[in-house]
């Protein structure tokens, strides 16, 4: 007979792994014993040293894959709080604009606390693995015939007058819960490392992670603090040019935003750190993330090899020595796939024959 599976030993394995982030760091999040835990056991990603790319830059780099996380990008650590808190608030439904990892994380994070999500989408658009996470966790979609920063401002009129949750990362929580890649980084590393690199869009995540080591030095667990760099793309490059872009253009459709939502905190965490700001062209980051693809075994989203690009420039202008840098890799590179031409793959008849003869043409 089979065990039943709530007394059985792999049940209560299961559930002593890993709680999810709210339980990991709860004495730094805004929560209390009321707080109903909405998770999926988000965070806890691996941090993966670099085989090739580190050395040539002349770097001790390490990539952070939040692509690991259950939805696919860090937008989970965030969004696990921001539900927990709207559920713990009685709320109607949650909603946000997105350009797409947001509306996916909050359509499973719903689905998970069976409220409803509604989820706004830009006309400009979003790549479609993201899509169809949001179709399949049952949100209800609207497109806007919009750019992302008009959806949003939408969106956070529509949020104050039908009462609804915005779950976007203007909602505090949602900082609250992604300053914990900053913890796990720090419980992996023992240390901070000397450079925090990462993709910026709305700028919520350096904002978020740069409080993250902030209150870890403060509890005592680090003592010198990285410098953190933010990569945005040469089109939508708002906190490197120092204003506002009207029409912001990029392949890496995560970054595309032209008024960051968390301006101030983007700016003050580069300022503070000693860091700064770079931009990078999309010819840039398609290369990076092919050569993460190829030389390292990571497939991301042309958003989080912006990282690696920015990284990459820095080096031209001034070389690297051995210092110890952190690239976050935001989302995964399933949710927007390279593209792949059908006419690039050989095909044969079915012999041994004529496939070894290919096979040993590809591997020559
Ligand atoms: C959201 C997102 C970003 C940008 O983060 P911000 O907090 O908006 O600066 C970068 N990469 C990916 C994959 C994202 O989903």
């Amino acid at each position: 007979m089979m065990p039943d599976d709530s007394s059985s030993g792999h049940a209560l394995t299961a559930a002593m792994a890993w709680p999810g982030v709210i339980e990991a760091y709860r004495d730094f999040l805004p929560v209390t014993a009321a707080t109903p835990v909405v998770t999926l056991q988000e965070g806890r990603t691996p941090l993966i040293p670099s085989k090739r790319l580190g050395a040539r830059l002349g770097l001790r780099l390490f990539f952070k894959f939040e692509a690991a996380n259950p939805t696919g990008s860090f937008k989970d650590r965030g969004m696990t709080v921001a539900v927990s808190k709207a559920l713990e608030a009685g709320s109607r439904a949650v909603v946000c604009a997105s350009t797409g990892n947001t509306a996916a994380s909050a359509a499973a994070y719903a689905a998970r606390a069976s409220l409803p999500c509604v989820i706004v989408l830009p006309a400009d658009g979003v790549a479609a693995g993201k899509l169809g996470q949001v179709v399949a966790h049952g949100a209800r979609v609207v497109a806007v015939e919009a750019g992302f920063d008009a959806a949003l401002a939408a969106t956070r009129e529509l949020a104050a007058r039908a009462g609804l949750t915005l779950v976007n990362s203007v909602n505090p929580y949602r900082l609250e819960g992604q300053k914990t890649v900053a913890f796990e980084i720090v419980d992996a590393l023992g240390r901070a490392p000397d450079l925090l690199v990462l993709p910026v869009g709305n700028g919520g995540n350096i904002t978020a992670c740069w409080r993250g080591f902030q209150e870890y030095r403060q509890a005592g667990r680090l003592t010198a603090l990285p410098q953190m760099v933010g990569v945005q793309a040469e089109g939508a490059a708002p906190l490197v040019d120092g204003h506002p872009v009207t029409s912001p253009r990029t392949v890496a459709t995560a970054i595309r935003i032209g008024r960051p939502a968390s301006w101030e905190g983007a700016v003050e965490a580069a300022r503070a750190s000693g860091g700064r700001f770079v931009k990078v062209a999309d010819d840039a980051i398609l290369a990076a993330r092919r050569e993460l693809a190829a030389g390292e075994g990571l497939l991301v989203e042309p958003a989080s090899a912006a990282a690696l690009a920015g990284l990459q420039l820095l080096a031209a202008a001034r070389p690297f020595s051995g210092e110890v840098a952190v690239c976050i890799l935001t989302g995964h590179g399933l949710k927007d796939p390279p593209p792949l031409a059908p006419s690039l793959l050989p095909t044969v008849a079915r012999t041994v024959e004529a496939l070894s003869t290919v096979v040993e043409r590809l591997l020559a």
